[in-house]
């Protein structure tokens, strides 16, 4: 197999890197840039902060400071307004997977024009209209480093997968100390979905000699450091390798694919507003558990790469133990199952169907070690809801 690695072109990656951003700019040779943001990361200072860097370089930044989490085609509608206001040559996207999804996806529609449902997969995005700098402030999404977006269709409640070279950005700042206000609700939702990155990567089917690396390299970062991260939000030595953890992570999965969770997780997201990272958490157990029989040696390697089994432990204990660690972080990150966040048995009933429709359409589950029938599907939703 032959497999297309695609990587952000310039990457800074560090405590302080956001320093580099009059620089990143210069390199790409864009003057007029709007920041994609919005109003905690104003009202946190980010927003002015970046800014400042930028008067300080001759540089004026306009703002769309109106980004949502889960973002819309509302919002990204919005924001293609103001960016067709002002004659911006480059988005500078400050925030976390919310605030880059929402630019990355104004760069392609502004490039193709049309609508946004006509950009998702299995349409590939070839380019955008200006380059987009992705500077995250949650170590999760890894969207700084993928050549994908989520945008979800409020009209229908699907959360649109949207994937293509055109949205890799053009560069991207990590700098972790832009992770130290994030609350510990957030820590964990956002350092779970990192780390369902790093697996799903490591036991797709599309898994390849790049990201196994990057994916590994990601798992030994996260594993040992998101609980300290949740529990001490100013330890910075878990914080900085959560960040790399996150950022590696995104490679993983971007340069292979993520799998059942994620196909799984975005229905849930769209139709119940639960946020990405958790409903990844609630899913995450359960499906491992499920798919262990079809990758065995891939799951028993994850289990030691987190170093919660030894290297000579046989494979199926190892996976016993991955399963067991899972079941454990989510219980001490207060990760609740569907029905103790509050989704009603009827309402889920009632959606179940397509929940599973929609999570085949993505594409996603197709790449799991295990592939679900849409039965097998509605089935692992009813055990997670519990
Ligand atoms: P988010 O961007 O939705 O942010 C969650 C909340 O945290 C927001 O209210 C935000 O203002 C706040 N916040 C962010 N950084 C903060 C900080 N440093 N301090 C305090 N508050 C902060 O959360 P997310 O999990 O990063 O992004 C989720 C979105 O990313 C979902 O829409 C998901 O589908 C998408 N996603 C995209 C990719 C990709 O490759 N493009 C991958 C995974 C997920």
């Amino acid at each position: 197999m032959v497999a297309r690695i695609d990587l952000t072109p310039d990457l800074r990656i560090g405590g302080g890197a956001l320093a580099d951003l009059p620089d990143v700019l210069a390199r790409l040779g864009a003057r007029r840039p709007l920041i994609i943001s919005d109003q905690i990361l104003a009202q946190l200072g980010y927003v002015e902060q970046a800014s400042a860097l930028l008067r300080k370089a001759g540089i004026e930044a306009g703002l769309f400071l109106d980004t949502v989490p889960e973002p819309t085609v509302d919002c990204v509608e919005d924001g293609l307004a103001s960016f067709r206001d002002g004659a911006f040559d480059a988005l500078i996207a400050l925030g976390g997977g919310s605030a880059i999804d929402t630019a990355k996806a104004m760069a392609a529609l502004a490039a193709s024009g049309g609508a946004m449902r006509d950009l998702k997969v299995p349409h590939i995005i070839g380019r955008g209209a200006v380059p987009v700098i992705a500077i995250p402030t949650t170590a999760g999404t890894g969207s700084e480093v993928t050549r994908v977006t989520v945008i979800t269709d409020a009209a229908t409640d699907e959360k649109m997968l949207c994937m293509g070279p055109g949205l890799m950005p053009a560069a991207a700042i990590v700098d972790y100390e832009l992770t130290i206000s994030l609350p510990p609700r957030a820590t964990a939702d956002t350092g779970i979905d990192a780390l369902t990155h790093a697996i799903e990567a490591y036991v797709s089917r599309k898994a390849n000699a790049f990201s196994d690396q990057q994916a590994l390299g990601a798992m030994r970062l996260i594993a040992p450091n998101l609980r300290a991260a949740y529990h001490e939000p100013d330890n910075r030595a878990a914080r900085e390798a959560m960040m790399a953890g996150a950022t590696m992570a995104g490679m993983a999965f971007s340069n292979a694919s993520v799998a059942l969770v994620h196909g799984m997780s975005r229905p849930i997201g769209a139709f119940f507003h639960v946020p990405h990272g958790l409903s990844n958490a609630m899913l995450l157990p359960a499906i491992t558990r499920w798919s262990v029989p079809a990758a065995r040696e891939r799951y028993a390697e994850c289990a030691r790469t987190m170093a919660i089994a030894d290297a000579g432990l046989d494979d199926a204990s190892a996976c016993t133990r991955l399963i067991d660690e899972l079941e454990a972080l989510n219980a001490e990150l207060s990760v609740p199952t569907l029905c103790e966040f509050g989704v009603e048995d009827a309402r889920f009933e009632a959606v179940i169907e397509t929940m599973a429709e929609q999570a085949e359409a993505s594409g996603s589950p197709g790449n799991n070690p295990r592939i679900p029938t849409q039965a097998e599907m509605v089935a692992l939703y009813r055990e997670v809801w519990v």
